[in-house]
């Protein structure tokens, strides 16, 4: 059993991730200041509602529960938003992971496993897209992530923290057993906004039919948020059995078009998903498909989930029960 801060915890991917920490045993405590998440996401007794940039706060919780590890998730998430307040990106993502890296090193705290996502590589060249390919975003959330993961990679060489970076393609889905799932104000993220059309009849945009792919819509590597949750599990294992650390891709190697989403969340739900076309959003390239072998062989990881269909149920699932917005 270790001792592990999971910052961001009370958001979508931290909530579950928390859920399987605590099913595996290990002694959780989640940071989170609440701007995006939910308190409602966290198990009892263990949030503590606290900003990276809150120094003598974190201090206090460092000294308090004396870490073993830190599974660090709080950051802002919408690639639209990062274009239009870029400032609001660095400070909030690259910036308060920086806090946190100097409480840790303060405190003597040498692990961490980082979400960081497929926005670090822009518009790939080569597709299926390996951990070694060109870093290159193409909008400030993906940049803010690999600031950070920058400052790892000095940190680990400097100072000898061990880190590993989980670079994820589209977390989706819910996991019934934990009662938590996709939620987010505003909602932005496809399969949610599918879901959310088909129960309020207002149709949804598709931002996009003039891509270079087979049907002019984006593709994306959708992977099922609990199949990232035992990622993260594995990684921390890994680091707390003395791992070296490294940097990996998440995702299940397989891409699907935004008309095939709205396709197979129309096979799920049996209803028309009410949809217009529009133009294309800022900063979104045109396919991200993950090789994710790396993952698959260091930490012996593959995603439970393959199948559209049951990621989109298990999002159903969810959005049928909570009805959020309209
Ligand atoms: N998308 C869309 N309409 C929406 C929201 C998203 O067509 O209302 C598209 C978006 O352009 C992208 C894909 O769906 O190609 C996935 O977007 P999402 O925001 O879910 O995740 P991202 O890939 O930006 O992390």
């Amino acid at each position: 059993m270790a001792k592990i801060l999971v910052t961001g915890g009370a958001g979508y991917i931290g909530s579950h991730t928390c859920h399987r920490l605590l099913e595996a045993g290990h002694d959780v405590q989640v940071l989170d200041d609440l701007s995006k998440g939910f308190a409602h996401n966290v198990p009892e007794g263990r949030l503590n509602v606290i900003n990276l940039h809150d120094l003598v706060a974190m201090d206090k919780l460092f000294s308090a529960k004396k870490f073993d590890a830190v599974i660090h998730f709080a950051a802002f998430i919408s690639v639209g938003e990062s274009v239009r307040e870029p400032e609001r990106y660095f400070r909030n993502n690259t910036g308060g992971s920086l806090a946190l890296l100097d409480t840790m090193r303060r405190h003597n705290v040498r692990r961490i496993v980082f979400s960081s996502t497929a926005a670090v590589y822009g518009n790939p060249e080569i597709v299926p897209i390996v951990e070694t390919s060109q870093l290159k975003p193409v909008n400030p959330y993906g940049e803010s992530k690999l600031m950070t993961e920058t400052t790892l990679r000095w940190s680990s060489e400097c100072t000898g923290l061990r880190y590993v970076a989980l670079r994820y393609f589209n977390a989706c889905g819910a996991e019934a057993r934990y009662g938590v799932g996709e939620e987010h104000e505003p909602e932005t993220h496809l399969i949610p906004l599918i879901l959310r059309a088909i129960r309020t009849g207002k149709p949804l945009t598709v931002f996009g039919t003039d891509y270079p792919t087979p049907d002019g819509t984006c593709i994306r590597d959708y992977v099922h948020v609990s199949d990232l949750a035992e990622a993260h599990l594995k990684a921390l294992d890994w680091l707390m059995s003395g791992g070296e650390g490294g940097v990996f891709n998440a995702g299940t190697g397989h891409g699907f078009s935004v008309l095939e989403v709205i396709r197979a969340a129309e096979a799920v739900t049996g209803q028309k998903v009410p949809f217009q076309t529009g133009e294309r959003r800022e900063g979104d390239p045109a396919m991200l498909v993950a090789d994710s072998s790396k993952l698959q062989k260091t930490l012996n990881w593959s995603p439970k989930y393959a199948k559209l269909e049951e990621m989109v149920a298990s999002a159903w699932a969810f959005e049928s029960s909570h009805a959020l917005g309209d």
